[in-house]
């Protein structure tokens, strides 16, 4: 791969907005990124790998509980801190920021939020050191958009519980060590489990053959009479707002993320248009490929713009289901759309793995599809403004 050249753009001069605490922060993880993932990243994709050696550089820069506090081991930063680092590590791959997001928003924000102090305890600092990693169980072979209708469940055995089931798609699951799982109780409630490796019963096949998201470990969760101790369950919130409470989170982060992306497509595309030589002309001076730059820089400033604010309103507590949907959408698609342009304005070289671009697109079909679907953000939006709820 090419050496990682990056330069971020930032159009509207946002840093203007950000505070030096920010500032420091993002850089710190844009560094790490350079050092220590664009060199190793197109490799270990090729491979189908997670490179594990990086966890503890994600720790170092806050990535895992950015704004847990520090009591528990977290970063106890900001919510825009956390959205610059997953940007950052977006920047860098997907699949990194995947496990990131997971191990933030999805496991360790529910056993701060949902758990109790001895649970916080357990497994707080673990995780946010990366000395563990953990894994989210959510989607079913048969549950995916509708997670509603899960059929994983537990039954109360007196001194245990007793859980069965499957979960599918699951990021991180063949190495996480604990995994907070969804599961119905005998009434059909939902509630928040925490699934130890090796628990009896308890198994994580590895999903092979991806297409996207490879330098990332995709599994299953299966539960074949799993004795639970009781003292596992999440006792603080239940019912489908509990698991939907961590997708907010999660997708807030992602809302940043692609951005991330984008920015490493518009920077890579807009270096090569002034490289390349054909018809003894820079390509970036034919005005096709500077329509396609122009267009590119507006949508990331378009989705810098909107996704600040969004921060500003999540630090205020303020910011609702439905704006951290339009966002995950709005710049997920943003990012497609113009890893796609990029990729045709490499020509042949946009195929190859010397340029993260193709990586990028194959990435963002997953980042498109999980923490709800591009369609499922619009019914999203759509319930929000008429009211009138499309899923029923
Ligand atoms: C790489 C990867 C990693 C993942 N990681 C995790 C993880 O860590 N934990 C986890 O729990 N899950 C994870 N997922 C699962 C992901 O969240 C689901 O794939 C996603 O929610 C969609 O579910 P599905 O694949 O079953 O698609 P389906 O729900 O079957 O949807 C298929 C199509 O139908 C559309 N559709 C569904 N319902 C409606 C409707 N009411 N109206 C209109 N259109 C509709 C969808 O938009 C989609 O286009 C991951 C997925 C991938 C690909």
């Amino acid at each position: 791969m090419k050496p990682d050249l990056f330069e971020a753009p930032d159009y509207y001069n946002l840093d203007d907005l950000l505070s030096d605490e920010h500032k420091l922060v993002r850089d710190a993880a844009r560094a790490w990124v350079k050092r220590d993932v664009s060199p190793i990243i197109e490799d270990y994709a090729q491979k189908a790998e997670f490179p594990k050696q990086i966890i503890s550089g994600l720790a170092e820069i806050g990535a895992f509980g950015p704004y847990i506090p520090e009591e528990y081991g977290g970063a106890g930063l900001d919510q825009i801190s956390y959205g610059l680092i997953m940007q950052e590590i977006e920047r860098g791959d997907s699949g990194i920021r995947s496990t990131a997001s997971v191990q933030s928003s999805l496991v360790m924000y529910p056993i701060w939020k949902y758990g109790n102090e001895t649970q916080r305890k357990r497994y707080l600092p673990k995780l946010a050191s990366g000395e563990w990693i953990g894994c989210f169980g959510l989607t079913e072979p048969d549950h995916g958009s509708n997670p509603s209708g899960m059929t994983t469940n537990f039954k109360d055995m007196g001194d245990h519980y007793l859980l069965n089931g499957a979960k599918m798609w699951i990021s991180n699951a063949p190495f996480a060590q604990v995994a907070v799982v969804w599961a119905k109780d005998e009434t059909g409630r939902i509630h928040g489990l925490l699934v130890e490796r090796g628990m009896e019963g308890f198994t994580t096949p590895e999903t092979h053959n991806k297409w996207s998201l490879r330098a990332s470990a995709t599994g299953e969760l299966i539960f074949d009479n799993v004795i639970i101790p009781k003292e596992n369950l999440l006792p603080n919130k239940s019912g489908l707002g509990a698991p939907l409470g961590c997708l907010d989170s999660a997708r807030y982060g992602i809302a940043w993320g692609a951005i991330g992306a984008a920015m490493d497509c518009y920077d890579t595309a807009l270096r090569y248009s002034k490289e390349r030589m054909q018809f003894g002309k820079p390509i970036g001076q034919f005005q096709l490929q500077q329509k396609k730059l122009a267009e590119m820089i507006t949508e990331i400033t378009k989705a810098q713009l909107l996704t600040w604010r969004l921060g500003v309103l999540k630090n205020e507590n303020k910011a609702t289901s439905a704006q951290i949907s339009m966002a995950k959408r709005n710049n997920v698609d943003m990012a497609i759309t113009i890893a796609r342009n990029a990729r045709q304005m490499l020509g042949g070289m946009g195929i190859t793995g010397e340029y993260s671009i193709m990586r990028h697109s194959m990435n963002l079909e997953s980042v498109i599809t999980y923490e709800g679907t591009h369609d499922i953000h619009l019914l999203i939006t759509g319930l929000d403004i008429t009211g009138l709820n499309a899923f029923k």
